[in-house]
């Protein structure tokens, strides 16, 4: 038996959760047609830490009927869906997860994710490979490489590398137009409103929204709040993005001054401690807090701790902070990623993407690894440019193609 979850009889549910999201995801379809008659994973072990939800377990169902033997963990124990990791276990894979892990449990699934010996990794926020660099770094020398979903597992790998600490080649999964112009846009944008909204079942229209940071995700998030009919504050630490935000009609102000103002707070920065002990001193009575970014740091909760009287659970999924006054501030998802650990994240159809792309570097990696150094790679242009016809396509939306003449005027310098 190479599973540990949390109940195999959950099954059925996770084979129908899959089966809905397989109606939507049309590039991993094809890919799955393709690497079933091709078996580019033929003989090779892949280990996968990503959030355990529907689309995750389409891609590893694909990975396997590319030859793979396949190996997974949930990348956040909150996100984790007992009924997929059932659905996954029941088709065979090694599945270790289950929804609310303990951290000593957490860390115990990763490590039973990379006793087979893994030569491929698809993480998502870096924990494989570094376990894979400290503890299990007697596994390194088996591993070809692998790909990264997120930007902050790829700020990580960026820092290894330039430390030259990295051991194996990475392919920057997050760093492909395809990845962070849809999934960190329009993936986080639309989830992380489902993931407030269901959890809370308020409305966001007429409220001042706060959003801290105006990168790929804050845009997102900035704008679907906007037309939810929300009064959209942003605060950066980048003039460049300021102005930005400015300029696409949103208030920027700094926290300092947002936090008396804003019902409802979401980060999205990959910094730490955006909100804090001078802030939360100023919010108002029933504000929400939300954090979307990598890490439950953001919102930082142990001043929230510290300054809290005391706290009760308002509802499922969000906790209330009594300060002295008399104020509860909520806290969403204990402060960790609203859309995942609160929702099922992103929607089907821009997961479709960002795993085609994650399954297509996966492929060029055991072809390539022996030409590539131990370094981060960006996703090769040929792939990128492949996901985004492939979707075109499936979305049967026909484009332009330039005409010799056309190449030749762009090509050349007279007027
Ligand atoms: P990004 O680099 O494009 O944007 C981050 C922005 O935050 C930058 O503009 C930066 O200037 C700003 N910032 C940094 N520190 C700040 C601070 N203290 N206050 C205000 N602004 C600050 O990154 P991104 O792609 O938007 O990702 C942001 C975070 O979200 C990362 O941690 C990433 O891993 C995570 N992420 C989450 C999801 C999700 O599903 N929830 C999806 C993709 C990425
Ligand atoms: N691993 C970290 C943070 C990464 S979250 C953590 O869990 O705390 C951000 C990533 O989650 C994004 O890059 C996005 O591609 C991925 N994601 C969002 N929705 C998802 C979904 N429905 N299934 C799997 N991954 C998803």
């Amino acid at each position: 038996m190479n599973y540990l979850i949390r109940n195999i009889k959950l099954a059925p549910e996770g084979h129908s959760r899959i089966n809905w999201v397989k109606g939507y995801m049309p590039l991993l379809n094809k890919l799955e047609e393709e690497f079933q008659r091709d078996k580019p994973f033929k003989g090779k072990r892949i280990a996968v830490s990503v959030h355990l939800e529907a689309k995750t377990g389409y891609l590893a169902l694909v990975l396997a009927k590319g030859g793979a033997e396949v190996a997974i963990t949930g990348s956040n124990p909150l996100s984790t869906q007992d009924p997929i990791a059932a659905a996954l276990a029941e088709e065979g894979l090694s599945v270790y997860a289950w929804h609310n892990a303990t951290d000593e449990e957490y860390l115990d699934h990763l490590n039973k994710t990379l006793d087979f010996g893994p030569n491929i990794i698809i993480d998502d926020g870096g924990d494989l490979v570094h376990l894979l660099h400290t503890t299990r770094a007697d596994l390194a020398k088996d591993v070809m490489g692998g790909c990264e979903e997120t930007t902050t597992g790829v700020l990580r790998l960026r820092a290894r590398e330039r430390e030259g600490l990295l051991d194996f080649p990475m392919i920057a999964v997050n760093d492909a137009y395809c990845k962070y112009l849809f999934d960190n846009r329009y993936g986080t944008g639309q989830s992380v409103w489902d993931g407030i909204m269901r959890t809370t079942n308020l409305i966001v229209s007429g409220k001042n929204v706060v959003v801290a940071g105006y990168g790929w995700c804050g845009k997102g998030v900035a704008n679907k709040a906007k037309g939810l009919g929300a009064n959209v504050i942003v605060t950066e630490i980048d003039p460049i993005k300021a102005i930005e935000a400015v300029m696409d009609g949103f208030r920027v102000m700094s926290m300092d001054e947002a936090a008396s103002i804003g019902d409802i707070f979401v980060t999205v920065t990959g910094c730490n401690k955006v909100i804090r002990e001078e802030h939360f001193e100023k919010m108002k009575d029933g504000v929400l807090l939300a954090n979307a970014g990598h890490f439950d740091i953001e919102v930082y909760k142990p001043d929230l701790e510290r300054l809290a009287i005391d706290k009760k659970i308002m509802r499922t999924n969000i906790e209330g902070y009594i300060m002295e006054d008399g104020r509860i501030l909520n806290l969403l998802a204990e402060g960790r990623l609203v859309n995942l650990a609160s929702g099922d994240g992103h929607p089907a159809e821009i997961m479709d993407m960002s795993f085609a792309l994650q399954a297509l570097s996966a492929k060029y990696m055991v072809d390539r690894h022996s030409q590539m150094g131990n370094k981060v790679y960006r996703v090769p242009e040929a792939i990128d440019r492949r996901v985004a016809n492939m979707k075109l396509k499936a979305m049967g939306i026909n484009i332009d193609i330039l005409t010799r003449e056309q190449e030749d005027y762009l090509r050349g310098w007279e007027g």
